[in-house]
């Protein structure tokens, strides 16, 4: 099966590294033209100039998507560049370590503002230019957590959780319009997201069937294929990439 996003538009947020870098550059290197949304500019513009050596256009933009107001912006910016919006990646997260005996209420609000409210803003507006050109792809990061809870990391898991109701919630909504919206749910990727946990040991990689952590790269194939015709018979699943760690 060969993939073309040639003259599709792809918004990736938090995609200044990791995951967010990984499915942006292979967007691009399968012809889309990629807006970058990132809280961190500089690291957002290497990597849209990475971008741009594909061929495509490609721009850099700071945005909190926990913001409505930048989100709208941003999203309004992308149209001036572009004309459209046909792919939204929904990968901005945070994943600060508290037990919740431990946590504080503005930790709690920040992860669910930038992962969960983060996902209903780029959404919500990436959507109604979506259902106007009857047609999108809308792409949610969740996350194993979402599934069977994180020692740790309630907000991050309770956030998780939310985008896959969101997730299936936007689905029935939308698909109507032409619109599917997916999600994938990692199990550890190696980012700087999980460096700490990974160097406390404090995950068993026995629990992973094919034997190593996740890297970016493991999550591309399926980031293109829901960003493709290919998929256009897929709409509010929750898809499982990770290693065999869990199966629900
Ligand atoms: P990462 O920390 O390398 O990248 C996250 C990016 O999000 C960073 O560039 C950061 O600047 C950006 N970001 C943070 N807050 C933002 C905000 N308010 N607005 C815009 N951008 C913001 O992490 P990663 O491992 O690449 O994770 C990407 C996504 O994948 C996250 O949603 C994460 O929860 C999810 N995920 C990661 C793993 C893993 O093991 N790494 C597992 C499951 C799910």
């Amino acid at each position: 099966m060969k993939i073309s996003l040639s003259d599709k538009v792809a918004v990736v947020t938090g995609a200044a590294q990791g995951i967010g870098r990984a499915i942006t550059l292979a967007y691009a290197e399968h012809g889309a033209c990629v807006a970058v949304l990132d809280v961190k500019l500089e690291q957002a513009q290497a990597v849209a100039e990475e971008a741009g050596r594909f061929g495509p256009k490609s721009l850099a933009l700071e945005v909190d998507v926990s913001n409505s107001g930048q989100v709208s912006n941003a999203m309004n910016k992308v149209v001036d560049a572009f004309g459209r919006i046909d792919i939204l990646v929904n990968n901005a997260g945070i994943y600060p370590e508290s037990l919740v005996i431990d946590m504080s209420e503005e930790e709690w609000d920040r992860v669910i503002g930038i992962s969960l409210k983060g996902t209903f803003n780029c959404s919500k507006a990436a959507a109604k230019l979506m259902v106007e050109q009857k047609s999108g792809r809308i792409i949610n990061m969740s996350s194993r957590a979402g599934r069977q809870g994180s020692r740790g990391h309630a907000h991050y898991a309770a956030a998780k959780a939310g985008i896959n109701g969101l997730t299936m919630s936007l689905a029935r909504e939308l698909s109507p319009h032409g619109i599917t919206v997916n999600a994938i749910a990692p199990g550890i990727i190696e980012t700087a997201m999980t460096q700490d946990v990974l160097q406390k040991g404090a995950r068993n990689l026995r629990d992973y069937l094919v034997g190593r952590y996740g890297r970016p790269e493991d999550l591309v194939g399926i980031a293109l294929l829901l960003a493709s015709e290919s998929s256009s018979y897929m709409t509010g699943a929750i898809v499982d990439v990770n290693g065999g760690s869990w199966m629900g």
